[in-house]
């Protein structure tokens, strides 16, 4: 190993790429990491001191061997550290660019702890892979030889789509179905463009079509097509439909015009950003333009509907969150780019109802809060301020509350598919294994709302697991 090109971290500082400034990006969708020259790359993965023990990838949900890349990349190996890099992550541009790295494997980097600032990890990463776009070293699917089954994939997201490119690489014959006009799921119609450009997303899509991959979109199971019949047209189904039913805020003025789901917001805003017709964007109901905006809730959803508001410009910009900066669920360093970007975080403050003139909400009536003792998982809980109430003015208010699952079993018609008391499918970790015959599930159906990166890694499990089954079978057959 060439060791002198490495341990670098003492010398060289932690360095980003190129944010662009605030005031710049606050006005279009467009990324605002600039990508790091080559020589910056090669240095900053130089800094990595090559642990025997790497606490990054153990901490990196699909394991990656990020060491080695790191090391390949700072000798100018590009076309081998891709190589190793998408040996574990069907998608490693995407993770580079929205997984939050800070909880993940630039968290756990040992550099960071002994005060020397954490290797930039998803920043190389990135560079790997969209270096290998540019250079055509990124191939579709040509498997060596066309198998006979097939597997049926309800949800092109993101776990959908990784267990998709792993069974056609292996010659598997793979049907995509989703609801949308888009592959991608909320890589293509949650996360806006400011974290992960469409063309990113569209381009994968391209190439599992490429592939051989076959999509159906605009296709609703259980509206256009039952579960029933998709069981009986593939050898095995994976459900991969992730969760869309939001979370709701009930309370006084509740229904007035002008109180938004986070998911319509988001996916209007991203529609528009394709160049689509977008009915209640047009309208104006879906667009913050010349408006006073609340975003309630403190999660990565919030994030994204904050600093979407202030690009469609907003006069103001205001996200209520119950607890205090520390306790937010949400990336702190998402919040900070928030801040950057004019938004302004109340803190402690939670909705109790909404004013509203002539049904259109004026604004939430909102009760401040401070924290209370720890509860039995160490979280303080929020507790009324009394007498402390105020109404934070607005003309459109945006609830991003988290989702829950929609209810596959009464949907699809399909009492046998278990569910969890969360309503998520009930599924092995490993396989992603159903108590249905034949029947997997992946991502966000069976974890609850989680990261990109898992729904990778559920996805490549599910379809290794597929593939093992069927070579069990084959040799059973040939017995
Ligand atoms: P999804 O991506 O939700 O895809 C499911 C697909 O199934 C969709 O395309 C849907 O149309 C389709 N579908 C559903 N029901 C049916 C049906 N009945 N018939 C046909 N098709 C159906 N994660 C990160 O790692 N980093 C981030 O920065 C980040 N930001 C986020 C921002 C927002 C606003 C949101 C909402 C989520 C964010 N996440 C982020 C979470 C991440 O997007 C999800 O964890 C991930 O997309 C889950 O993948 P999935 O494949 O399970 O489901
Ligand atoms: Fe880090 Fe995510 Fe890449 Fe893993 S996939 S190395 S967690 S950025
Ligand atoms: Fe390199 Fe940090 Fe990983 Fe150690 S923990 S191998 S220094 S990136």
């Amino acid at each position: 190993m060439a060791k002198e090109r490495m341990l670098k971290f003492v010398a060289l500082g932690r360095e980003m790429p190129v944010k662009r400034p605030a005031e710049d990006r606050a006005h279009d969708f467009h990324e605002i990491y600039a990508e790091y020259a080559a020589a910056k790359a090669e240095e900053q993965a130089s800094r990595c001191s090559q642990c025997g023990v790497p606490y990054c990838q153990s901490h990196c949900p699909l394991q990656n061997n990020i060491p080695d890349w790191l090391r390949l990349t700072a000798q100018g190996r590009l076309q081998e550290a891709y190589e190793v890099s998408q040996a574990t992550n069907t998608f490693p541009e995407i993770c580079g660019r929205i997984c939050p790295q800070d909880r993940l494997c630039e968290g756990n980097c040992v550099i960071e702890q002994s005060g020397h600032g954490t290797v930039t990890i998803g920043s190389v990463e990135k560079y790997i892979t969209d270096t290998a776009w540019e250079k055509g070293w990124v191939k579709p699917a040509a498997p060596a030889v066309e198998r006979s089954e097939s597997v049926g994939i309800i949800g092109a997201g993101p776990g959908g789509l990784a267990a998709a490119d792993m069974l056609r690489r292996a010659g598997v014959q793979v049907t995509v179905y989703d609801r949308y006009d888009r592959a991608g799921g909320l890589m293509t119609y949650g996360i806006p463009g400011f974290k992960l450009e469409k063309d990113i997303v569209m381009r994968r899509n391209q190439q599992l079509e490429a592939g051989g991959v076959t999509f159906r979109t605009n296709c609703d199971v259980g509206v256009n097509i039952s579960f029933a019949e998709i069981r009986a047209a593939h050898d095995a189904v994976i459900i991969a439909t992730g969760v869309y039913k939001s979370r709701d805020l009930g309370g006084p003025g509740s229904g007035a015009q002008g109180i938004e789901r986070a998911i319509d917001y988001l996916t209007a805003s991203n529609r528009k950003s394709f160049g689509d017709a977008v009915e209640d964007f047009d309208s104006g109901r879906l667009n913050a333009e010349g408006k006073r905006v609340v975003v309630i809730g403190g999660g990565d959803t919030a994030m994204d509907c904050v600093r979407t508001a202030i690009r469609q410009g907003a006069t103001s910009v205001k996200c209520l969150y119950r607890r205090d900066r520390a306790n937010m669920p949400g990336s702190q360093r998402e919040v900070q780019n928030a801040e950057e970007e004019g938004v302004v975080f109340e803190w402690l403050s939670a909705p109790k109802g909404f004013t509203d003139k002539g049904g259109k909400v004026s604004g939430v009536m909102v009760q401040k809060m401070r924290l209370g003792k720890p509860d039995a998982t160490g979280r303080q809980a929020p507790e009324v301020i009394e007498g402390a109430d105020y109404v934070e003015e607005a003309d459109l208010v945006i609830k991003a509350l988290g989702f829950e699952p929609e209810d596959l079993p009464a949907l699809w018609d399909e009492p046998a598919l278990t569910v969890t008391r969360w309503g998520t499918v009930r599924a092995e970790f490993t396989s992603g294994k159903t108590d249905l015959p034949g029947v997997y599930a992946v991502g966000d159906i069976v974890r609850g709302a989680s990261l990109v990166v898992w729904a990778i890694r559920d996805g490549r499990d599910c379809a290794a697991a597929i593939l093992r089954e069927m070579a069990g079978d084959a040799v059973l057959a040939a017995e």
